[in-house]
């Protein structure tokens, strides 16, 4: 391709992303395809000999699109918001465009650069402390695997990197039960192993109990093992319910234990100066994970991972084979020593766009009112006797259920599953699910990009209605 066809279709293809936004709300929400139904339609081998971009554009609306599950969609209330915005998009043009690898310094000094301001931006933001440095990472599973790492290495002197697991089965991890995934996966990974993983209960509100992290750590201790990691969470994935960091950094500074806080989705609300009180107690954080790729409209991947110890950090990723070894080390900041993946992306250009498209107080705008469509749901669904909330509302994920007089625990759970996928299935709106305190429960996410409260309200009425209409 050439760049006058390159021309001729990118402005072809820039009418058609256009027209997809403001067209976006026509798609069926969630791709009613059924498994394998793509898979059949794309030819068994690869073409020998050249094709157009139209062709593939042809099959691409015509295979590609029915099989999209359109999270771009305001009425897209699933999961949790994977939000892209027009700024976001335009830098990911030039980011492609220029398609550098931005491992070191010296293989584009302006990533590495824009990168560490951009995370002082991001930091300052959410009212992390200065001494924090930030890395941006492709997403906050990876951003927990090196804090995890950084903990496990800063523990145990740094022998582990050197002389493999000395430690077998004697490090210890602790989250509470109502944390993401990611945190098991690390300590698979990292060789701690999902048996040291402690999971704390929580409290009514779903927030860990730090009386019982207090016990769990002290009962190990006097076991001979070593307690490594607390990871916290503010803004879990279930509920949005937020630890204690105050108390649970308290425990982890007497103990000297590290202190990594995961806020993936709810970091972003950290902007607001009424949702400080989240990061109360983050002199005790080691370190802090949140996804501007979730919530702060800048599209997938770009997780910001803030670390109070750069150096133990480095000291756990580093290496230095000859051939990157350069005149500029310990000047500047070579990314590839803070993390796992050598290759890197240009995304600090994405924050830069957005950031600057947006201003701060746009962003905060925004979230406020995604915010505050969440608190008019729940005040809505509490008017209806045959709804319940089943969690507090804190940020922008409403939990709920329907329920029938008469019925049983076991019918209103078949009830509730049913009416989740008789909605999902009119690809009107998209909702999932999670199970609290053995109720299944609805979770409406409002912060999509897009969102407004007519969408949030004609959903509500969906819902009612094909709840209402359930057979048992
Ligand atoms: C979404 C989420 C994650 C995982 O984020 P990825 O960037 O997809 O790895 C981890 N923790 C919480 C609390 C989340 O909401």
């Amino acid at each position: 391709m050439t760049p006058d066809e390159f021309r001729k279709h990118a402005h072809e293809l820039v009418e058609w992303m256009a027209g997809y936004m403001e067209n976006v709300e026509q798609y069926p929400v969630k791709s009613a395809v059924l498994p394998g139904e793509i898979f059949n339609k794309i030819n068994e081998c690869p073409p020998s000999d050249s094709e157009s971009f139209d062709d593939l554009m042809k099959d691409f609306n015509e295979i590609i699109l029915p099989g999209i599950t359109h999270w771009q969609n305001p009425n897209f209330f699933a999961y949790f918001p994977a939000n892209t915005s027009p700024p976001s998009i335009l830098a990911e043009m030039l980011i492609a465009t220029i398609g550098s690898q931005c491992m070191i310094w010296e293989t584009s000094p302006a990533a590495a650069e824009l990168e560490e301001k951009m995370m002082n931006w991001l930091r300052d933001m959410i009212g992390l402390p200065t001494e924090f440095e930030g890395v941006i990472q492709d997403s906050a599973s990876t951003a927990t695997l090196g804090a995890i790492l950084t903990a496990r290495e800063k523990i145990t002197g740094y022998s582990i990197n050197n002389n493999g697991s000395e430690h077998a089965g004697t490090l210890r991890v602790y989250c509470s039960e109502q944390t993401h995934s990611s945190v098991e996966k690390a300590v698979k990974i990292s060789g701690i192993g999902r048996k040291n993983l402690v999971k704390i209960p929580v409290r009514e509100d779903f927030s860990m109990d730090p009386e019982k992290l207090w016990e769990a750590i002290n009962k190990d201790k006097k076991n001979g093992l070593i307690p490594c990691c607390v990871v916290a969470t503010i803004g879990t994935t279930g509920t949005t319910s937020v630890d204690p960091v105050r108390a649970i950094g308290e425990i982890c500074h007497e103990t000297g234990v590290w202190l990594h806080v995961d806020s993936a989705m709810a970091g972003t609300a950290l902007i607001l100066p009424e949702f400080q009180w989240m990061l109360d107690g983050r002199e005790y954080i080691d370190s802090f994970v949140f996804n501007p790729h979730k919530w702060m409209f800048t599209n997938f991947d770009c997780t910001a991972y803030f670390v109070k110890d750069a150096g133990a950090l480095i000291k756990t990723f580093e290496i230095l084979p000859e051939y990157l070894k350069t005149r500029t080390k310990g000047k500047v900041n070579d990314y590839r020593d803070w993390g796992v993946p050598l290759g890197r992306r240009f995304r600090a250009l994405k924050l830069w766009s957005v950031i600057r498209s947006y201003g701060t107080n746009g962003l905060c705008e925004k979230v406020r009112e995604h915010i505050r469509i969440a608190t008019r749901l729940s005040e809505m669904i509490l008017k209806e006797s045959d709804f319940e909330i089943l969690a507090p509302v804190v940020i922008c994920v409403v939990c709920f259920r329907y329920v029938r007089t008469g019925s049983t625990e076991d019918q209103i759970n078949a009830l509730n599953e049913k009416l989740n996928h008789q909605l999902n299935d009119t690809g009107k709106l998209y909702l999932t699910h999670t199970v609290l305190n053995g109720k299944y429960t609805l979770r409406m996410v409002t912060a999509q990009t897009n969102v407004t409260m007519q969408h949030v309200m004609k959903a509500w009425d969906q819902i009612r209605e094909t709840a209402r209409s359930l057979n048992n």
